[in-house]
Parts: C-alpha cells; structure tokens; sequence
C-alpha cells in the first residue's frame, strides 16, 4: 500500500487535474477538475488522496482493488476493464482505480473518522510508536502475536511480519501483551522491517510483501532457526475461524 501511495504521489504531482471520473453512486457528481492532488497516503489498507482544496478522496482496495498508472494520452483512450471506479489523470499521468471496494470524499480535515478505528500505520513516515505500544500493553492476557494481528492496535502487521518481529526479539508469539517488557520495541522493530521490505525489490506489484528466503521465521516450518539450529514450528493465533497462522523457534522463543 505504501507503494501504490507513493507510486499515486508521484503520478499526479504535476499538476491540476485534467480528467476526474468517479463512478461510484454517492461521489458521482463531485468535481475535481482543475483541483491537484497533493500527496496520497496510505494507511493500512486505506488511500488518502489530499486534495489543494481540503478534501480528501478516500479508496479502499479491499480484495481485488488495484491501480493502473498510465502516461496520459490524447484523445483520453478507454479502460478495458468495465470496474474501473476512479481515474484522475494530469496532464502527463492517468491512474485508474479498478474493483476498488470504497470511494469517498471528505473534509481533509476529517480524514480520523475514516480510520479512527484503526491503530497507527506502521508503514506511515512518522509511525506513532508509543500510541502503537500503549495498545499492545493494553491488551492485557492476550497473547502478543494475537494483539499485533489486530489492526486496532497497529495497522498493517500480517503474519508475515509478526512472525518476524517476534522471532528477532525473541518472544514468545503466545506471551500476554502486558508481560512484554519494552512494547516500544516491538512496534519500532516491527516498523522498521516492514520498511525495509517495502523498500526492497522482492515486492510484489501490488505491494504486499513476499515471504523470501529472506525470512527467519515466517514459513519455514521445519528448518533449522538460523539462531539456534533447532527446527522453526508453525502453530495458530486465536481462535477459528479467524486463527492466523505464526511460525516460531520453540528454543530461542521460549516462555
Ligand atoms: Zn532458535
């Protein structure tokens, strides 16, 4: 998502707007010529468009959402693709936003009512790390591998990098989040490693990062923990049917 974020940022930095489509019932009459958009942002899996006139187009790619970037071109030539719900072109770049699964538009200034409801975005440019770990001590028993999972108290962990952090730290996927000792740490580490990968080439277009053999936990159950030599285990978090998997080394993560 940062990616796609950065990749919209970019595209539509030069300049006003020269065509605004939104095909979406509740937005369809809003009119964005001329407008320009000044950044995009994500967080989780939400994308803010912050427009010069202090409004903000908001889109969520649920499932099977994605955005196209094309040089802009004379006459407009159509999308193939009959789900296209957004396009903003300037004058050298169109995006399309296809099978996105929300568009709104809304005060910049009211963007939180949209996202309230979820933790910090680690992958933002100033992760709020002590609001971040605040939530995670916060959720008392639980275990910490649960609680980085739920997106109320951080927003854009997955497996993959829970997995991860926790191994780096040492930590027991199903140790209570209150017995974590430096929860700071754990955001932060958490944050730097999902930058990293977002940062890294082994990325998959659309973003989400890809269990490489870069990893030292996540998805190899069985292997030898590059830490200790003892064989990584996969287990679940939570209860079905919204269980995740984890992976973790029982020796070096031990309670
Ligand atoms: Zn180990």
């Amino acid at each position: 998502m940062l990616r796609t974020a950065r990749r919209l940022t970019q595209a539509l930095a030069h300049g006003p707007l020269v065509r605004a489509d939104l095909r979406w019932p509740s937005v369809a009459g809003a009119d964005l010529l001329e407008r320009s958009a000044l950044e995009t942002v994500s967080h989780g899996k939400h994308l803010l468009t912050r427009l010069d006139d202090g409004r903000t187009l908001h889109t969520h790619l649920r499932m099977e959402g994605t955005w196209q970037v094309r040089r802009t071109q004379q006459p407009p030539q159509p999308w193939r693709q009959h789900t296209v719900r957004v396009v903003l072109a300037t004058a050298r770049w169109t995006c399309a936003g296809i099978s996105l699964g929300m568009v709104d538009l809304v005060p910049t200034s009211r963007e939180h009512t949209l996202i309230g409801h979820l933790g910090p975005d680690l992958m933002a440019d100033d992760v709020d790390v002590a609001t971040a770990a605040a939530n995670l001590r916060a959720q008392g028993d639980r275990p910490v591998g649960e609680a980085l999972l739920d997106q109320r108290v951080a927003a854009g962990i997955g497996t993959i990098y829970t997995s991860e952090t926790l191994w780096l730290l040492r930590l027991n996927p199903w140790q209570p989040a209150r017995e974590i000792a430096d929860p700071e740490e754990v955001i932060a580490t958490a944050a730097r490693i999902m930058r990293r990968s977002a940062d890294a080439p082994s990325i998959t277009a659309t973003g989400d990062p890809r269990p490489g053999r870069d990893a030292n936990a996540y998805g190899r159950e069985h292997q030898p923990c590059r830490r200790c030599g003892s064989a990584i285990r996969q287990g679940r978090l939570g209860t079905p049917p919204t269980d995740r998997v984890t992976y973790w080394c029982a020796t070096c993560q031990e309670r």
